[in-house]
């Protein structure tokens, strides 16, 4: 109907609602009279959200089931268990204030794409002050790993892929030590060193097992028994090192920043600098449009998306970089690009201990460019980055990048500071 066609335009665009109103008035004024008057009553919106107080926080419980069953709708029920990948973040709301929404999003395959929902929503002060805004999900989690569920006379299978989150949401949900702190590593058990910062030293440390976890044979890195552990996870192998926020927002994002502003050992000059720029942006009218973003001047970079960082890493970058980054730093940044690509394509997976290797090269060998200081966590962290291509067939498979495109349109969904998760609720 147009009163549908409306509401989503309406939705799809962002439109305000006084600019919808206004709208509706012109329509009714020339012969849509069975049109609403406002865009309220077009939304026929629930004048009450069922919002509840968890964690310090408002709270709004969506369900997996009732959101699976959703986006099954009209869809052939797959005949193989359903993999569930799970994301926990925050995302702040507005620039003006620290409030900030914390959804837990789950993403499923369904024919062939991928297909991220939220299960849950937090909002609040910063961030939840303990984890009983998990409860909810991770029960109705237990049960459906346990029963499945029907739908169309199907009982479908239910199987959980894995848990990304970016390195402090993962401490928290994990009841764990930050990755700054001094058994922080969440996948070995190395103990940090200080170096003006908290850095990781060595590049063999006895690996953390889902078992050794579980039973914190290293009582230093827990700060109690995460609310995971009632859930049939393991709490190690099915919490990725993520791609996004430690590959491309984390180790890409420090190169440039040691380049352009670090150690005058390795710092670039501003004509160095500036040549970069030129070339990224003469790249511009040859970016194909699968790209989100087209090549920005390195003055921006600190506006720069993950996404940004990645075209850098694996296309731009060793064009651009090639005759004016020193070699030596050229040939290590290198490494770490061709390990990366190695890393996110499925059809490499013969390659993929060929990368290991120069991920422990690019390691050793950044402490020796750039000083012992260069082996924060993101950097320590390559060297287990291998592990996750192995086990899920590559880095995309257990990435952020789904989630945060999602969390991106939620953002999109609040208009104004009044009541931002009747607005969410309401406009999902
Ligand atoms: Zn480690």
């Amino acid at each position: 109907s147009l009163a549908e066609a409306l509401l989503t335009w309406y939705t799809l665009f962002s439109v305000t609602s006084n600019a919808m109103d206004g709208l509706l008035k012109i329509l009714k004024n020339h012969g849509h009279d069975d049109l609403p008057a406002t865009v309220r009553t077009l939304r026929k919106t629930p004048r009450s959200v069922p919002i509840t107080k968890k964690s310090g926080m408002e709270y709004v419980y969506l369900g997996i089931q009732t959101q699976l069953k959703k986006i099954l709708n009209g869809v052939t029920p797959p005949d193989r268990p359903m993999l569930l990948s799970f994301n926990v973040d925050g995302l702040p709301l507005f620039s003006s204030s620290n409030r900030c929404l914390w959804p837990v999003l789950c993403a499923t395959p369904i024919q062939g794409a991928l297909k991220v929902f939220p299960v849950a929503l937090t909002y609040g002060r910063s961030k939840p002050l303990d984890l009983d805004f998990l409860t909810d999900t991770l029960s109705e989690l237990a049960s459906l790993v346990r029963d499945g569920f029907e739908i169309s006379g199907r009982r479908i299978a239910i199987a959980i892929k894995c848990v990304v989150c970016d390195a402090p949401a993962k401490a928290l949900v994990k009841s764990t030590k930050l990755c700054s702190g001094y058994w922080g590593c969440d996948k070995c058990t190395q103990k940090v060193a200080w170096l003006g910062r908290v850095v990781y030293p060595h590049l063999n440390s006895p690996l953390r097992t889902d078992e050794s976890f579980r039973w914190q044979d290293q009582p230093e890195h827990h700060h109690g028994q995460s609310v995971f552990l009632d859930v049939d996870i393991n709490m190690v192998t099915q919490f990725p090192i993520d791609y996004m926020h430690q590959v491309c927002l984390g180790v890409m994002r420090r190169l440039i920043l040691l380049w352009i502003r670090g150690d005058r050992r390795v710092r670039i000059s501003a004509a160095q600098t500036s040549a970069i720029s030129d070339r990224l942006v003469s790249l511009v009218s040859s970016i194909p449009s699968i790209f989100a973003r087209k090549p920005r001047p390195l003055s921006d970079v600190d506006r720069w998306k993950a996404t940004e960082f990645r075209q850098f890493l694996l296309y731009t970058g060793p064009v651009v970089l090639r005759g004016i980054l020193r070699d030596d730093l050229f040939q290590h940044f290198l490494s770490f690009s061709v390990a990366i690509s190695i890393l996110v394509n499925p059809n490499s997976v013969e390659q993929f201990d060929y990368a290991k290797g120069l991920l422990k090269y690019f390691v050793s060998r950044g402490k020796d460019l750039y000083g012992g200081e260069f082996c924060v966590y993101n950097v320590h962290s390559m060297l287990h980055i291998t592990d996750e291509a192995q086990k899920y067939g590559s880095l995309d498979e257990c990435s952020a990048f789904p989630f945060e495109n999602f969390l991106f349109q939620l953002k999109k969904l609040v208009r104004s500071g009044r009541n931002p998760m009747a607005q969410i609720v309401n406009r999902l």
